[in-house]
């Protein structure tokens, strides 16, 4: 059960989040791994959908979900296969896998704080046609797939939460089809970096030319020719498999519209 004092914890760190000073706590602190896991059922809602909830629905939902460690690589469900849990991410990200031919794949969506993975759940299918993959290592909210489906049926907030985060993710998967055919790599790697720093609230995050280069859906070649030209810009700085975005502004100029785009519409749900 959740005691009151734990709820109002968890308002306070739903606060501080949208603040930002929560993210740059988190990450800044040694006290983050204890701050997160150390409270399994009273943990703060950083996923800013779930913070989006009023009160009463989010105690509900609190006993009901368990916070879970994500690594990078993980599956978490696979093509055609049962979706047993839904996850919305704290500090993880989540890539949604297309394979091609079985011989490739490609990103067409990324999940982080602002959503969820396991859509098709609340929508009433049990089962993928993507892989949800974890991009980014960080904690994430664990439900089981019979739990949002009694629940978001039942809860209002949660079901209009969730239908405007669906269009807000079928407006990222659509623009993502977009940017993968017209736009060139070195808009498309800087709107990728954007996007993973927004949701991962870090500067710095390891990353490898070959999950890049799946990633977006370009060859190993291209991925480290258009890393060379936004580190000769100086706006990233790329070493040992790990990744530093070093000037911000200076990405948004170079990312094509699509991030404005995606940010827009998740902005629009969430704000
Ligand atoms: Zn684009």
């Amino acid at each position: 059960m959740v005691t009151p004092l734990q709820f109002d914890m968890c308002v306070a760190a739903q606060t501080l989040y949208r603040s930002g000073a929560l993210i740059r706590y988190m990450h800044n602190s040694s006290l983050r791994d204890g701050f997160l896991s150390g409270s399994a059922n009273g943990v703060p809602a950083v996923n800013r959908l779930l913070a989006k909830l009023p009160k009463n629905e989010y105690m509900r939902l609190l006993p009901k979900m368990k916070t879970v460690n994500l690594v990078l690589g993980q599956g978490l469900y696979e093509p055609g296969a049962a979706i047993k849990y839904i996850y919305f991410p704290n500090n993880s990200i989540i890539s949604l896998i297309s394979e091609v031919s079985g011989t490739a794949w490609l990103e067409v969506g990324m999940v982080g704080n602002e959503g969820m993975a396991g859509l098709p759940v609340f929508m009433g299918v049990s089962s993928s046609g993507t892989r949800a993959l974890v991009q980014g290592s960080g904690t994430a909210m664990r439900m089981s797939s019979a739990a949002v489906r009694k629940e978001a049926n039942q809860l209002g907030s949660l079901h209009r939460l969730l239908h405007r985060y669906s269009h807000s993710l079928l407006t990222q998967v659509a623009q993502s089809s977009v940017c993968n055919r017209f736009h060139l790599v070195n808009a498309r790697l800087a709107r990728w970096l954007l996007m993973t720093n927004d949701r991962l609230g870090v500067e710095k995050f390891p990353l490898t030319q070959e999950f890049l280069s799946n990633m977006l859906g370009v060859r190993r070649e291209g991925v480290s020719k258009a890393a060379g030209t936004l580190q000769a810009a100086k706006l990233i700085r790329y070493s040992r498999g790990v990744i530093t975005l070093l000037d911000r502004r200076g990405l948004e100029a170079k990312s094509c519209e699509c991030y404005a785009i995606i940010k827009a519409e998740s902005d629009v749900y969430l704000n």
